[in-house]
């Protein structure tokens, strides 16, 4: 009788264990992807993500055709399309690899407990990250709070296991079960098409994301250290995306490293490393705390004064504060699902600090137009800029938006690519436009608060209400 692979953000053939194990089974397997209602209305996919999922589950499709199987999608409650495709099937099992959000972790415990007590087999397998959320623990039993242990208990805890090849071949079922057509889940945007640049820029698909990671590894992992923090240059892997679906496992990410630090030097190794490290640090803080998206970590700053102002809020969303690298990174965001993280820190202080607008409002926007959405990554990290997550960034560290532009994009190149109206601008104004003199301004054709807004808000101002606002929470303990 067949086995059921219930595939979810875990989108590849490549070191994915619950496949490995259905296909050593020797039984025929049935790989099935659910459309779940919480996990496409308000839930964490947003919109970009489900540009994303669309183009993916093609891949998908395509990938398991060529080993001889296919994906069966359906869509509704998990638990009752899987007992639904049980007794359609006559399957015996299901199997599918963890996830270890809140919500998905209360559903597949739920779904374990409901399918074993119908004598079905229901095993889950570990692959998101590199070491349960549960392995790495403090001296005293506790989960880590701050990175910097963390990321010594994860050295200090051996090489994270090697990735596993996809299998060649896969048993395939007598008779397949019907399928829903992908194209009539409607995942990509409607009229306006938002993210009609989107396929200019990224490839989804495991095959494209395996593709990545070699061109990274053989290019701009030799500059990582230092370039990944100027938003101009193409010094990142641009994995994340392929990674919040699962297409790519960071067991892969990390092993194609090995070996390298004497080629392209133990700084660029072990910075990109760092990295990978943050991400399991942000799932360890969602799994032990998993209010962490709608509630601070450290309580002390639940009585935070944010304001209410939803046409500065609208302003920061559309990039048109006129602090022109917060505009190119919003744009940027708008226009390619993605911003640099660099910009992305930039421009979450300014919305939490300049502005004094809730991280939480800054968060949602980021899940609904990234690509690479991530409930654990984007939560801690708006919580880090906040100053309110674990091993927080101090409230105090306010980027001043015109010198983070100035030391980062020092010639303006990032911001001319995204602000196109300054693409003419002195550099010595790129960052700071209200500065410039009539005559740089004519010159370049902007008419300030015509072409290109005046600042929204005055940042030596708001510094200084955002360290009154903050010292009006009473102290720790
Ligand atoms: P690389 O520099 O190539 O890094 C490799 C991988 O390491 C990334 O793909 C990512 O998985 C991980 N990583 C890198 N930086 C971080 C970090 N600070 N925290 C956690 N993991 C990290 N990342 C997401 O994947 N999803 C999000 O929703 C997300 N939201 C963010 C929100 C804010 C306010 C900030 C400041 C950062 C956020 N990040 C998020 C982290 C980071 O910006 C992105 O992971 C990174 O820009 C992705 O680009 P890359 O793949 O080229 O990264």
């Amino acid at each position: 009788n067949p086995i059921l692979l219930w595939f979810r953000k875990d989108l590849r053939l490549d070191d994915n264990h619950a496949l490995q194990s259905a296909a050593t089974s020797s039984r025929p397997l049935i790989p099935v992807y659910i459309r779940e209602p919480g996990v496409t209305e308000r839930g964490p996919l947003g919109g970009a993500q489900e540009w994303w999922l669309h183009y993916s589950l093609a891949a998908l499709q395509i990938a398991l055709d060529a080993v001889g199987s296919k994906l069966i999608l359906r869509h509704g409650e998990a638990l009752t399309v899987l007992e639904k495709l049980v007794k359609e099937t006559g399957a015996e099992a299901v199997v599918w690899n963890r996830r270890y959000d809140p919500a998905g972790v209360e559903v597949d415990t739920q779904i374990k407990k409901a399918l074993r007590s119908k004598g079905i087999e229901a095993n889950s397998f570990a692959g998101q990250l590199l070491h349960e959320p549960t392995r790495l623990r403090t001296g005293t039993g506790n989960h880590y709070k701050t990175y910097t242990p963390f990321w010594r208990a994860f050295e200090q805890s051996g090489e994270p296991p090697f990735p596993i090849e996809a299998p060649r071949r896969l048993l395939a079922p007598g008779r397949w079960p019907q399928s829903d057509s992908l194209d009539a889940w409607s995942l990509l945007p409607a009229k306006p098409n938002w993210a009609s640049e989107f396929a200019d820029i990224w490839t989804p698909g495991e095959a494209a994301a395996l593709d990545k990671l070699k061109d990274f590894v053989d290019g701009a992992l030799n500059d990582y250290a230092i370039g990944r923090d100027f938003p101009d240059k193409p010094a990142t892997s641009l994995l994340s995306p392929h990674l919040a679906l699962g297409e790519i496992s960071p067991a892969r990410m990390w092993h194609a490293t090995r070996g390298l630090p004497d080629k392209v030097g133990t700084d660029n190794v072990v910075r990109f490393r760092k990295e990978i490290i943050w991400r399991e640090f942000c799932y360890h803080q969602l799994f032990h705390f998993p209010k962490l998206r709608t509630a601070n970590w450290n309580d002390r700053y639940d009585d935070f004064p944010w304001l209410s102002d939803a046409k500065r809020l609208k302003s920061w969303q559309r990039g048109q504060t006129g602090y022109p690298i917060v505009d190119a990174g919003m744009r940027q965001l708008w226009r390619h699902g993605w911003m640099h993280n660099r910009v992305r820190m930039i421009a979450a202080s300014f919305l939490i600090k300049d502005l004094l607008i809730d991280w939480r409002e800054g968060e949602a926007w980021f899940r609904d137009t990234l690509v690479d959405a991530d409930p654990a990554a984007n939560t801690a990290n708006w919580q880090w800029v906040a100053g309110s997550g674990a091993d927080a960034s101090p409230f105090f560290r306010i980027f001043n938006p015109v010198l983070q532009g100035e030391k980062f994009d020092p010639d303006g190149g990032y911001v001319r690519t995204f602000v196109p109206e300054l693409s003419k601008l002195d550099s010595k104004y790129i960052h700071r436009p209200f500065e410039a003199p009539d005559d740089v301004l004519k010159r370049a054709g902007i008419e300030l608060g015509r072409h290109y807004p005046r600042p929204i808000v005055d940042h030596a101002m708001a510094r200084q209400r955002a360290l009154a606002a903050h010292a009006s929470l009473k102290d720790d303990g």
